[in-house]
């Protein structure tokens, strides 16, 4: 026998999968790109079993669904739906489905797998996952849009459920279509389940606080990371990239706080007043008018603007991707608050951790959303529904809770907030798949 045979080595951690050369041809736009290299981070530094970083990389459901209707013209149109789940180790699939044109099903497995760190991270019993369909809401009637939401519920029906995964609003979608799928869902099942959504309308089981709760959890991190930079409430200026139900109601609720929001903007472009921009006030301008642009109590600016402003906390709250390589440099805001899911890309977060910039990832500065959810699905579950100042008050837990967990995490491991949250994230998740083990 030759001596000379060599010996394929198991790989021992996530380590020895991924290899030195991980992200030679990084996609920044590529949202699960994005979402993985970070992924493949902290699994490196968690030195996570090589079997479970395997299970933790693959979404358990990936579905692809047409969705026909007939249009207000009587044509027929077909639509495509995704939804993905990507893991439901922790609990049942949770996440919210957007209407857009940009949907992709790449970015949908990207938000998918988001919102399994995310519900990890405020330790709440989800798992994750997303959905979309691609279409345009403002060139569709609401009754397009309710067939659009019906026919997609029915071809789901196999999926959803509220002990297996669990819808939400998110982009262009909103209480209404909650209250489609809701209904539809019940009639095949022949009787009310309110809890198969959340962020439905209070009448019908939805949670007083929902619809706050993202830009409110928004408000708790930014307040906690000020706190723990030493930076004061008062006076402190921010700018808001976004003024849709994330964006805007952050941005009251830190105007609130005592801080000064000197800029927003929305798909319409940017508005900015060194003074301050009434908060209120200018929701009442989008309530009425629909968009930012025009209103009377600031000056328009480029909305590019908005993110290289001089405040001290930055809030992306629209889209993916708004803090690139190019524009990071020119940042200057100290805290930078991930209200969107996916605002910043990985060369984006190079560049801001060399500055110095605090930045709470979305998984944990976003999370408020998700876990009213949850309340909200709890209350549906028990039949029984607490007062708003109990939730606020619960939810304000969870989040000062999880942003000092996330801290600590950062502080053991020597890592920026983003990395820590998703290692205390995977962790959370690998744990219940070493307790579960692998069903044969
Ligand atoms: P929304 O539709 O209510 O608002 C989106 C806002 O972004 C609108 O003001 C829109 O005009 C603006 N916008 C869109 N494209 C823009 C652009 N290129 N530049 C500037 N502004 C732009 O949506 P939302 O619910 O507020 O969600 C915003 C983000 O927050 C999304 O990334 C979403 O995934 C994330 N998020 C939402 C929730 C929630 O509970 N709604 C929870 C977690 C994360």
């Amino acid at each position: 026998m030759s001596g000379t045979t060599e010996v394929k080595q198991k790989p021992r951690t996530a380590k020895d999968i991924i290899g030195p050369d991980k992200d030679p041809h990084l996609d920044e736009d590529n949202p699960f790109e994005a979402m993985m290299a970070r992924f493949d981070h902290a699994a490196e530094l968690l030195d996570l079993d090589p079997g479970i970083y395997r299970v933790l990389r693959m979404p358990e459901k990936q579905m692809i669904v047409a969705v026909p209707i007939q249009l207000d013209n009587a044509e027929v149109e077909v639509f495509t739906g995704y939804r993905v789940v990507h893991n439901t180790a922790r609990g049942p699939g949770k996440g919210g489905i957007r209407f857009d044109m940009r949907v992709t099903l790449d970015e949908v497995k990207a938000l998918a797998a988001w919102m399994t760190w995310k519900c990890a991270v405020v330790n709440i019993p989800f798992g994750g996952a997303k959905g979309g369909v691609i279409c345009d809401p403002a060139n569709l009637s609401i009754s397009e849009l309710e067939r659009i939401t019906r026919r997609y519920t029915a071809a789901l029906l196999d999926v959803l459920g509220p002990e297996s995964d669990i819808p939400a609003p998110d982009v262009n979608t909103n209480e209404r279509v909650m209250a489609w799928i809701m209904d539809t869902y019940s009639m095949h099942q022949g009787h009310p389940v309110t809890a198969v959504v959340t962020g439905k309308p209070i009448e019908m089981g939805g949670s007083l606080g929902r619809r706050e709760a993202t830009g409110r959890g928004c408000m708790i991190a930014t307040r906690e990371a000020l706190k723990y930079l030493g930076l004061p409430l008062r006076g402190t200026k921010a700018a808001v990239q976004g003024f849709g139900n994330v964006g805007s109601i952050a941005a009251a609720l830190l105007e609130r706080e005592g801080l000064t929001v000197v800029a927003a903007s929305d798909i319409s472009g940017a508005i900015y007043n060194p003074n301050g921009i009434y908060v209120e006030d200018a929701i009442a301008w989008v309530r009425e008018h629909r968009y930012l642009a025009g209103y009377p109590g600031a000056e328009e600016v480029p909305a590019e603007q908005v993110i290289t402003m001089d405040v001290d906390v930055l809030l992306p709250a629209a889209v993916e991707n708004a803090i690139t390589r190019k524009n990071a440099k020119d940042v200057r805001a100290k805290v930078i608050c991930e209200g969107a899911n996916g605002p910043t890309t990985p060369g984006a977060d190079r560049v801001l951790e060399e500055k110095g910039v605090f930045v709470i990832p979305d998984i944990l500065a976003n999370a408020g959303g998700v876990t009213v959810s949850y309340f909200e699905w709890v209350q549906d579950r028990m039949g029984y529904f607490w007062e708003e100042t109990m939730i606020n008050e619960r939810l304000e837990g969870v989040i000062t809770r999880s942003f000092l967990d996330v801290m600590s995490v950062a502080e053991r491991h020597s890592v920026n907030m983003r990395i820590a949250a998703y290692m205390l994230a995977i962790e959370r998740v690998a744990a219940v798949h070493r307790l579960r083990g692998l069903y044969a």
